[in-house]
């Protein structure tokens, strides 16, 4: 079910402004309003879904296929690009802010000043056993 409001369902259906891309019957791309670096870009699924889990699978390899195609065009663009990051939250805890289901293709070059901060715990190296664990608990979270 749309959310009361959705600024992507409106963007995708052409009420409210963007700068799109690229559109298919499937997703739509356009430039992020608030950009990490020029050139940050944003695949979304026309149909709304506020998670992954609700996001119809083939709509979603859909996604980051054409997250892909414009990672190369990015490189093409002139826009400065020594690499890119394709970035998904999903969920609050995440990072998420708008609850439509987006792909970040951000274009990035050395120095940009963005990245990931770790938590206190990064750097620790988990036992074996301890990997092996947690891989069993999500291979049987597969299986269900
Ligand atoms: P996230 O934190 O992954 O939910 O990211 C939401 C992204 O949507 C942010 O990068 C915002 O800058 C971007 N955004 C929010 N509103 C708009 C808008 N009207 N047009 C384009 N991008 C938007
Ligand atoms: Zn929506």
């Amino acid at each position: 079910m749309p959310a009361a409001f959705c600024i992507f369902c409106d963007i995708v259906q052409g009420k409210a402004p963007a700068s799109f891309v690229y559109a298919d019957d499937r997703v739509a791309a356009f430039m992020d309003i608030q950009p990490v670096n020029a050139g940050h870009l944003l695949v979304v699924p026309r149909a709304h879904a506020s998670h992954l889990a609700d996001l119809d699978p083939h709509t979603g390899g859909h996604m980051f296929r054409v997250g892909r195609e414009l990672a190369g065009a990015l490189g093409a663009s002139g826009v400065r690009c020594e690499g890119v990051n394709l970035f998904l939250a999903d969920g609050e805890a995440a990072g998420q802010e708008v609850a439509h289901v987006h792909l970040h293709v951000i274009p990035r070059f050395r120095g940009d000043g963005f990245g990931f901060r770790f938590g206190p715990d990064y750097g620790f190296v988990p036992k074996r056993d301890n990997l092996d664990q947690t891989a069993a608990a999500i291979r049987k979270a597969l299986e269900n």
